[in-house]
């Protein structure tokens, strides 16, 4: 959120940390949400891409409803076998072999940051560093935000941890420059394709350069799938458009549509690392955030969503550079990029306001790295909703960019 957005805290007793829209929502229908006063809103911001089968899905809610008479929570002191089950789906759709569980994004990449460490210590690296990239958003807790790279989410919480490196994206040369003679590098983490730093792709070769590069330095390839992962692209993954595999993989936000789940899957390389005692997580892995991930798969093939997120995110790219042709052609509009359902407009100007004036206008979206719309809707999204989203947001930006204000 920018500082354009008006805050309005909308209670004295919560904590005041989110500029919030004026707007409470009360109930929502596949890709539309209603909010109190009965207003209709088309959702493509998806609860910031986590409900991956809309709102009020009937097998999603036939699931969870079903679960909560059985079971919500136990503890990791016992077998869940719904564990088993959605780590088995993970690990045949990732190629990759074991998965640890926990409830939210950070907490994922928190795990893969010991992992990282662990990693090194083990081989007697005492001091591991961690190769994190420019315009990285990795979480909010004290490791994660040191991995990220916005100096907004680290204001004001230093020390920060130590034992990061930072390079930017898609040039292999510096991350040579930057790794050589450094015995200490253990791992090299990133989005395969950033979200809250504008929708910015890894380029294909550079993800295979960059895998190479950890195989022959024997560095673990950490790639953060927790906002482009869970078939928001077309595949699975992000990074599965290279033909590549990580050797650590976190993932939340649309696993549990809706529902807390984060998971972090691992290759054999990472599988070991961790014994009895070294991690953990009191709600990670619970029946009831378990059987939202299991459902959530089951009906993304059922639905065949990842072909749709694919379709109609080409859908929607084609009817925003066609709304937006003139803007884009005059340079107002600097690129309309992304993969399937995971979208930015890269404006000249910042662009805060608009989630407002879109609200206003019935659409739901948001904006990151000040002057990028992103669009991350559910990946249920039909054409007809995609030429909705472009005909009521290309307006939007064509009357912005026209406003003399900077
Ligand atoms: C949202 C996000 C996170 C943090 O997830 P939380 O569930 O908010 O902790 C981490 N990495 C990426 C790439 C994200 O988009």
């Amino acid at each position: 959120m920018t500082a354009a957005a008006p805050a309005t805290p909308s209670s004295p007793h919560v904590m005041n940390t989110y500029g919030r829209l004026p707007i409470a929502m009360s109930h929502g229908q596949g890709c539309r949400v209603w909010d109190v006063n009965g207003r209709e809103y088309l959702d493509a911001l998806g609860g910031i891409a986590v409900n991956t089968l809309g709102h009020n899905h009937p097998k999603l809610v036939a699931a969870l409803q079903d679960q909560v008479t059985k079971l919500i929570h136990t503890s990791n002191y016992y077998h869940v076998p719904l564990q088993e089950e959605l780590a088995s789906l993970l690990v045949e759709r990732s190629g990759m072999t074991n998965v640890f569980f926990c409830s939210t994004g950070l907490e994922a990449n928190e795990c893969a940051l010991k992992l990282a460490r662990k990693f090194g210590h083990d081989k007697g690296i005492e001091r591991p560093e961690i190769v994190v990239y420019e315009k990285a958003f990795h979480g909010r807790s004290i490791a994660t935000l040191s991995a990220t790279a916005n100096p907004k989410v680290q204001a004001g919480f230093g020390p920060l941890v130590e034992g990061f490196i930072r390079v930017p994206i898609n040039n292999v040369e510096q991350l040579k420059a930057a790794s050589a003679n450094n015995p200490n590098v253990v791992a090299v983490f990133f989005e395969a394709i950033q979200g809250e730093g504008g929708i910015n792709e890894m380029h294909m070769d550079y993800l295979r350069d960059v895998r190479a590069l950890c195989d022959e330095r024997d560095w673990l390839l950490m790639i953060d799938e927790v906002q482009c992962g869970m078939g928001r692209t077309g595949k699975w993954f992000a990074h599965q458009w290279a033909g590549i595999k990580p050797d650590v993989m976190p993932l939340a936000k649309g696993l549990g549509s809706g529902v807390p789940v984060g998971a972090v899957v691992v290759g054999p390389k990472a599988a070991n690392i961790f014994a009895p005692g070294n991690h953990g997580s009191t709600f990670g892995g619970n029946p009831l955030a378990m059987r939202a991930g299991v459902t959530t798969i089951h009906t993304m093939e059922e639905e065949n969503l990842l072909a749709n997120a694919a379709a109609v995110g080409e859908h929607l790219q084609a009817a925003l550079k066609k709304g937006l042709a003139s803007e884009l052609a005059s340079g107002a509009v600097k690129e309309i990029r992304g993969h399937g359902l995971m979208l930015g407009i890269d404006l000249i100007k910042p662009c805060g306001v608009l989630t407002q004036r879109a609200a206003d206008a019935g659409l739901l979206i948001s904006v990151t790295a000040d002057t990028v719309v992103r669009l991350v809707p559910s990946l249920i999204l039909t054409p007809a909703e995609a030429d909705q989203i472009a005909a009521i947001l290309c307006p939007l930006i064509s009357a912005l960019l026209k406003e003399k204000t900077p």
